[in-house]
């Protein structure tokens, strides 16, 4: 029987945290000094994330995304994916990654059998990446893509589009998909770390795509069942697409279809929710039934709608994107 939740919404999509550490500092994700680190028996061991990811997917999820922190600093993960990828009734396994460790890794996680991977990358520039990463080398991301090419792993490359910091490569990223297959989507920077400037790092979908269309001649596309909120594009005659994610300047959460669980063992009905439901003591006590009910409570709890804007931050308290998962 599919998840409806209260509002009529069919929840088929798990994004699971398998970690808070990440090789990586984006600006937009945690504060300058990090976020505090977890203790090591804080975190879900592998055994312990399977058994929710069994116990969703044995409810309806269709489709798991393994996200952190970067998910591939964990040791041990593509292990963790191979058994994830035998999981009867799962029909996506996608990853998300900086792609920082993705040269040496690309193949395995084909092997292990993920169906695709979404890169994040912000800019093609080595400094201005350098600077929104606060440690990264773009180069390390750039073979990281090749080898998932080789690979043939499906990409998806998701950039964060900030006013005066990235956006005069929003076309340089649109081109990207005149030779290569890539989905590449544009996200709307999400107000999640404190920052009296988010107001001006603001750049709405409807600007990113007017300053695409400057240059290209563009269609809108269709979109499979299991596929997130972007509304595709494709320029004339590419062989990538385009996508324009918007969560801030038009939500999508009347077709939300999507829980989080925290590397913590913390069930999150809503990216900005702040409410969570601490799975770990059903764990503990290897309640298979209540934490498919715990679950299910999860899914009930769901809110209709977010409340973040540019502006106001809604309800957001003590919010680390890199502690969810994006
Ligand atoms: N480390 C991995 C990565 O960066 O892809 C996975 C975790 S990261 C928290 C997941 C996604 O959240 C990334 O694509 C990142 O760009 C996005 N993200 C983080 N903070 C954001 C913000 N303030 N606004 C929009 N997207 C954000
Ligand atoms: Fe790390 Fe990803 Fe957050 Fe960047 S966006 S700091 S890579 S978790
Ligand atoms: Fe779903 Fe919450 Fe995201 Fe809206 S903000 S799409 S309700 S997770």
């Amino acid at each position: 029987m599919p998840l409806i939740d209260s509002f009529g919404r069919k929840v088929n999509y798990l994004r699971l945290s398998i970690t808070d550490r990440c090789n990586l500092r984006c600006s937009y994700c945690m504060p300058s000094d990090g976020v505090a680190k977890l203790h090591h028996q804080d975190i879900l061991s592998y055994e312990e994330l399977f058994q929710i990811a069994r116990a969703a997917v044995a409810l309806g999820v269709e489709k798991i995304r393994v996200t952190g922190g970067e998910p591939l600093v964990r040791k041990g993960v593509v292990d963790f994916l191979r058994r994830l990828a035998t999981l009867p009734g799962l029909r996506e396994l996608a990853l998300t990654t900086n792609g920082i460790l993705l040269e040496k890794m690309a193949s395995e996680l084909r092997q292990a059998g993920v169906s695709r991977l979404n890169i994040s990358l912000d800019s093609l520039q080595p400094e201005t990446f350098a600077r929104i990463t606060r440690l990264g080398d773009v180069q390390q991301v750039v073979r990281g893509i090749e080898a998932a090419e080789a690979a043939s792993l499906p990409i998806k490359i998701n950039m964060v589009v900030m006013r005066g910091v990235n956006d005069a490569e929003i076309t340089d990223f649109a081109a990207l998909t005149l030779q290569r297959a890539h989905a590449v989507r544009f996200i709307e920077y999400m107000p999640a770390v404190p920052n009296p400037q988010t107001a001006s790092l603001a750049f709405p979908g409807a600007e990113i795509l007017a300053r695409i269309g400057e240059h290209f001649r563009f269609e809108p596309i269709g979109k499979d069942r299991l596929a997130g909120p972007a509304k595709n594009y494709r320029i004339a005659g590419a062989l990538g697409t385009l996508g324009i994610i918007t969560p801030i300047s038009n939500h999508f959460c009347g077709d939300c279809n999507r829980i989080r669980v925290t590397s913590t063992g913390r069930a999150r009905s809503c990216l900005f929710s702040n409410h969570e439901l601490d799975l770990r003591p059903l764990l503990q006590a290897g309640d298979a039934a209540g934490l498919r009910q715990a679950l299910r409570a999860c899914i009930s709890s769901k809110g209709d709608m977010h409340s973040v804007s540019w502006q106001e931050s809604g309800a957001l308290e003590n919010f680390a994107m890199v502690a969810v998962g994006g």
